[in-house]
């Protein structure tokens, strides 16, 4: 069967989960499932969720290169290895840590005169909410 191809983004996305965040997913066979983000690529709009679609690979038990003492090539185990499986950005839904329900992110800007005090962070959408998200 041909390798199913990902569309890629035309230029990298800024997303809006970050490593260590954690997300609900809201597609897919781990539906409502929860999960800390454990790696995020921007350049593919993708993230890997601990333990979270968890893809199984099979590899065959194997000869390697050393040889045992009676002569016979020393065997590599095989066996099912399960890894997450990237899933993309927009399958996941940051979740709230002050409410913690799925919310989609808005931002809002630090107010202050100070250097950097102008940066941006990510506020809960929910209108009971609302609070930062990023004040960890
Ligand atoms: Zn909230």
């Amino acid at each position: 069967m041909p390798k199913k191809k990902i569309a890629l983004p035309e230029s990298p996305v800024k997303l809006k989960v970050h490593k260590g965040d954690t997300v609900e997913i809201i597609g897919g066979k781990d539906r409502g499932k929860r999960g800390a983000i454990l790696a995020a690529f921007p350049k593919l709009n993708q993230v890997t969720v601990e333990g979270l679609n968890m893809m199984i690979r099979h590899r065959k038990e194997r000869p390697s290169r050393k040889v045992t003492d009676s002569g016979q090539p020393e065997m590599v185990p095989g066996g099912r290895i399960e890894k997450e499986a990237p899933l993309n950005a927009s399958k996941v839904m940051l979740v709230c840590p002050h409410c913690a329900r799925p919310t989609r992110v808005g931002y809002a800007y630090k107010e202050g005169t100070e250097k950097l005090s102008h940066r941006k962070y990510r506020v809960c959408k929910h209108p009971d909410c609302g609070k930062n998200m990023d004040n960890k």
